[in-house]
Parts: structure tokens; C-alpha cells; sequence
């Protein structure tokens, strides 16, 4: 059985949202922007992603290589990825990879958040944090971080596991 944690994802242009909470939650996501089809399929094939999809005759042209999402919902779609290609989406993962970019984070301690540019307050506030080698972002526990963790929840509940 595939473990989830190895599944490495491409999301087409329809799917930007969700590509951001696959990040969220840990998941190698790629989100090129407007490809053609042709493009999308080379492209999760030659780097073993699954594509994901709302064109049902694309994910039929990727066969085993894609995954048809169905659902127009953010919240149905992971409830769909969640179902289809793991036994949950844990929060294990969380704050391990950049959402803007895919790029896996890198932890700060209090000194270094400060002098990365984590403003006085918050780096008082909190005792971990991280940056992203790719472009900079910086990210902390924060008030985003326990949204996350309240939809990641409901979605557990959903499942009936
Ligand atoms: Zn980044």
C-alpha cells in the first residue's frame, strides 16, 4: 500500500486552493499555473506526481498517473485526496513545507526568527518558527496555523474513522 506521506502531487489551474492545503499539510505539491494538457501529463509523469484534476477527459488521458477531483468544494476535495490516497491527511506534516512556493521549511529558534524579520511581539509570543528557502516567507504558530488545524479536525469528523 502507498503510504501517504510519499505521494507527491501536480495540481492543475482549477485546483490552486487545494494545492496550498496540501502544502499546508506537508504534501510535495506543484502548481505550475495554466499548462497544457500535454504539458501537465509529461510533467507529472517524468517527476512520479499524481496529477489532480477537475477535467474528467484529462484525468482519463492521465489513466493511473491522475486522480479526477469531483468535488468544486476546498473542503470536499481534501475529504476526497483524504479517502483516495491516504488514511488521513495528519497534521504531522504541518509547517514542514512553504504554501506559497513547495519549498520544505527550515525551523528558527527566537534569535534567528528575530533577525530574519519576525516582528519583536510575536517572536516573544511564540518559541518556533520557520523560514522558506525559496522565497522568504516567514511562518509561526499563529492564528493561521489553528485555522488549519480546525478544518484538518472537521475534517477527521467527517470521516467517521
Ligand atoms: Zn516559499
Amino acid at each position: 500500500m502507498r503510504m501517504a506521506q510519499d505521494t507527491r502531487f501536480l495540481c492543475d489551474h482549477m485546483l490552486g486552493s487545494l494545492a496550498r492545503w496540501l502544502r499546508f499539510l506537508g504534501y510535495d505539491t506543484l502548481y505550475p499555473g495554466p499548462l497544457d494538457d500535454t504539458a501537465l501529463l509529461r510533467s507529472a509523469r517524468e517527476e512520479g506526481r499524481v496529477l489532480l484534476t477537475r477535467d474528467k477527459e484529462l484525468a482519463a488521458r492521465a489513466g493511473r498517473t491522475g486522480h479526477l477531483v469531483r468535488s468544486d468544494a476546498l473542503d470536499g476535495q481534501l475529504a476526497d485526496i483524504r479517502e483516495t490516497f491516504g488514511p488521513d491527511l495528519s497534521v504531522g506534516g504541518l509547517l514542514s513545507r512553504c504554501s506559497l512556493c513547495n519549498a520544505v521549511l527550515v525551523p528558527m529558534d527566537r534569535d534567528e526568527a528575530g533577525k530574519a524579520g519576525v516582528p519583536t511581539p510575536i517572536a516573544k509570543r511564540h518559541r518556533r518558527f520557520w523560514r522558506c528557502p525559496g522565497c522568504a516567507q516567514l511562518y509561526w504558530p499563529g492564528s493561521h496555523h489553528e485555522r488549519i488545524l480546525g478544518k484538518i479536525g472537521e475534517l477527521g469528523k467527517g470521516s467517521g474513522q
